[in-house]
């Protein structure tokens, strides 16, 4: 047997076994270690992000995060000197929303100023090219869901208006999550939700570190579409795969 390859904590179970059983029983786990890495679950599931993903959106996401960080830096939920450079709206609102001070007066006036800059960005919103038919091959094949920091009524009369909501199984908006993307908080909501299929069998696919960085953290393989590759690498992300059309999915399933 190759040494160099032997499964970690196989010679700390050695000692637990009498001495004529160890090498055929270090043989039959190290056989099943192998088989677990050479095994490749087929997928069964896709976990679409919705803005610059599905829909080519206009939303001013930096706009959104200056004017919120703004509001809460006036009053006095976030330091003056904060700095801007890694975090997006929804990582502002995460941090301002767990320090305490946020009333619900505050969180609903803070909450307008995102919802402004969606519905803002939301006209004139075209699909992404290649979309209809990515999503009219995969249908029937793979459960398909979204998961969005946008909220549920919002993204659903998008979807709906281009005529795609029906491709989903379900669309996973703000409302569900306690924590926005980063967090991975919507994608164990699917896993919660689809206990069927195992981190492993979902594949999930998005335009931005946030969506990288959620999908990571439920255990979840991701695909960058037109990704900023610097700011992913700078917030510790790591692709599996990276696309310019949102059909070479296909290539990864
Ligand atoms: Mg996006």
């Amino acid at each position: 047997m190759n040494q160099t390859n032997i499964v970690p904590g196989v010679y700390e179970i050695d000692s637990l076994l009498p001495k004529g059983m160890r090498s055929n029983i270090r043989s039959v786990i190290q056989l099943m270690f192998e088989m677990r890495i050479d095994m490749k679950l087929a997928i069964k599931g896709i976990i679409f992000d919705m803005d610059n993903t599905l829909l080519r959106s206009r939303i001013d996401f930096e706009s959104m995060k200056i004017e919120t960080y703004q509001f809460l830096a006036s009053r006095g939920i976030l330091p003056k000197d904060f700095s801007l450079q890694d975090h997006t709206s929804s990582t502002i609102i995460d941090i301002a929303s767990k320090n305490g001070m946020m009333t619900d007066e505050l969180l609903r006036e803070m909450w307008e100023i995102p919802k402004k800059f969606e519905m803002l960005g939301m006209q004139n919103v075209v699909l992404e090219s290649g979309v209809v038919e990515l999503l009219h091959d995969l249908k029937g094949k793979y459960r398909m869901v979204i998961v969005t920091n946008n909220s549920i009524a919002a993204a659903e009369t998008a979807l709906r208006e281009h005529e795609i909501l029906h491709f989903f199984d379900t669309v996973v908006g703000r409302e569900l999550m306690r924590s926005l993307k980063p967090s991975p908080d919507g994608f164990l909501y699917i896993l919660d939700r689809f206990r069927n299929i195992s981190a492993e069998e979902w594949i999930s696919v998005g335009d931005a570190w946030i969506d990288g960085k959620a999908s990571a953290s439920a255990g979840i393989k991701f695909i960058s579409y037109r990704g900023d590759k610097l700011k992913m690498e700078n917030m510790s992300v790591y692709p599996s795969a990276e696309i310019a059309d949102i059909r070479e999915i296909k290539n990864y399933l």
